[in-house]
């Protein structure tokens, strides 16, 4: 395993440029439902004439671009040619609503999208409230939108190198992080935290060049934007894109393109594990499973080596702020570790009450030190104060230990986001949303564990003296008003009074006891 960290203080995309011309003929990108696919030497030309097309549209280092799109075979390009421009690549859930898209819009002041044509009558409700001008890149064709493949075409010289920027202060990528205080965050990752990622990710996972595997997992967040797309070119892979995810053709794909490496989260391990159809695919050509986003239970890592006759799951953790800071590979591992820590990163566990150290072994929360930490949220020096210990180590919110050997174990999350088949749900924004209703005096959130999904939120709710509002209005005004993933899965319980501390804290281990559920 190469533990070493080459290279630090350079743009991101150089980094990555640099390693894939070596790849040259091999094929990088396959898109799943039509077999496009694109080598190396096609992906550095795509990107170069973006980058091109981008400056001709007027794009100046600095200005913000948001992919606001499904998993898509030319994500990958975006990214680069951005980077290359020194213009930090927004990243964007296509589910999300009109009220958040504007605010990110309005916090980071976006001035580019790239969509599909499918969200445009959204965007272009959402731009109707901007003060801002916005200027909207299509795949496809659309009225008012420049179009992507437009852009590729336009004559000149290419852009063959990135832009002088400060590695360590420019952001690359913009990602939402969802707070449990309040609305979701914006995440600052600059060139150098990715830079130093991508590498350390390299060195847990252990791919060779041309080993394939499928990208499902949503491009917008860090597991699958870094993880499976930037660092699986980086290493040379050949990734099978898929816009959409199916269990189904997911594993004919896996089939179909005989892939060694698998990307999954949790619930997906869980299908694997139950779904008989598993068995009607052949899949004897996987090699290495990796799972993150959330815990893996023991038990389905166990049956999940067993039935690929593995020896190890390969399980990483970390963070939208912080990128991977442990994981677990073949040389490495032990059963329920969320893994060793690579290069550069130091964790301290820290007492959460005291902020004191605590003894090897012993719970604390987990605190983070390293170049891949991100430079901060964005607009917000108060989150940013919090979100930090005074020695700038990041509180991660989650409880764990390390034990004698350096494995970390991550045991329970003291922040509250719910985890929902790897999508993060905020509690905090779904009690907001049902504080809106008139019928609703109280409300609390909380994530309920589920078998198949890894978390689902179940709401209490106090209703207004008179009122007779049922379970079915109070759900049908949640899914009104948040993306499909946050519905309220674990249906609506009405209580008397909501447990809060005397500053006014949700006090939410009170309601996961059994007693607060009749
Ligand atoms: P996100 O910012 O969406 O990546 O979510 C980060 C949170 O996911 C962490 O704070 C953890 O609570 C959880 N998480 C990520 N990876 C793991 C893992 N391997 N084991 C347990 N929890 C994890």
């Amino acid at each position: 395993m190469n533990e070493s960290i080459l290279e630090t203080d350079m743009n991101l995309g150089e980094l990555l440029i640099t390693r894939m011309i070596q790849y040259g003929d091999s094929i990088a990108l396959i898109e799943a439902e039509t077999g496009r696919r694109y080598t190396y030497k096609d992906v550095i030309d795509r990107v170069q004439k973006l980058a091109h097309g981008l400056r001709e549209l007027g794009i100046r280092k600095g200005d913000v671009v948001c992919t606001w799109l499904p998993n898509h075979i030319d994500y990958g390009v975006i990214y680069l040619a951005c980077f290359y421009l020194g213009s930090p690549v927004q990243t964007m859930s296509p589910l999300e609503t009109d009220d958040e898209i504007f605010r990110r819009f309005r916090e980071c002041g976006t001035k580019y999208v790239f969509t599909v044509p499918s969200q445009l009558p959204q965007l272009w409700r959402i731009r109707l409230k901007l003060t801002t001008r916005l200027k909207v890149v299509v795949f496809g064709q659309a009225d008012n939108c420049e179009s992507y493949e437009t852009l590729l075409q336009n004559k000149g010289e290419q852009i063959t190198t990135g832009v002088d920027l400060d590695p360590q202060k420019t952001p690359a990528i913009l990602l939402s992080s969802s707070g449990t205080t309040g609305l979701s965050k914006i995440v600052q990752l600059s060139h150098s935290n990715i830079v130093v990622n991508i590498q350390q990710i390299a060195s847990i996972y252990c791919h060779n060049p041309e080993m394939r595997c499928v990208a499902f997992l949503p491009m917008y967040h860090h597991y699958g934007g870094v993880c499976v797309l930037l660092t699986g070119l980086y290493n040379g892979l050949q990734i099978v894109v898929m816009s959409e995810f199916k269990f189904q053709t997911y594993l004919q794909l896996i089939q179909d393109h005989k892939c060694e490496i698998l990307h999954v989260v949790p619930p997906v391990a869980n299908l694997l594990v139950k779904q008989d159809i598993v068995d009607r695919f052949d899949l004897t050509s996987v090699k290495i499973i990796h799972c993150a986003a959330a815990p893996l239970s023991q038990e389905v890592e166990k049956i999940l080596m067993n039935k690929f006759r593995h020896r190890f799951i390969s399980q990483t953790y970390g963070l939208s702020e912080t990128g991977v800071v442990a994981g677990t590979s073949d040389k490495k591992h032990k059963f329920g570790s969320a893994g060793w820590i690579p290069a550069r990163t130091e964790i301290k566990i820290l007492d959460p009450e005291t902020g004191k150290e605590m003894d090897p072994g012993k719970n604390g929360e987990v605190c983070v030190r390293g170049p891949q930490v991100m430079i901060g949220y964005i607009n917000s020096q108060e989150e940013n104060t919090n979100a930090f210990t005074s020695d700038r180590y990041f509180k991660t919110g989650d409880i764990g230990y390390i034990d004698s050997e350096g494995f970390l174990f991550i045991v329970d999350r003291i922040k509250d986001i719910i985890k929902y088949k790897g999508h993060q749900v905020s509690p905090a924004r779904l009690e907001d949303v049902l504080l809106k209703h008139l019928d609703v005096e109280d409300a609390a959130v909380i994530g309920m564990a589920d078998a198949d999904s890894g978390e689902v939120p179940q709401a209490f709710v106090v209703r207004r003296l008179g009122s007779t509002v049922t379970s079915e209005v109070l759900n049908k005004h949640i899914a009104e008003n948040v993306p499909s993933y946050m519905k309220l899965r674990g249906d609506v319980k009405f209580i008397d009074r909501i447990p809060r501390t005397p500053s006014g804290k949700i006090m939410r281990r009170l309601l996961k006891e059994p007693s607060s559920k009749s």
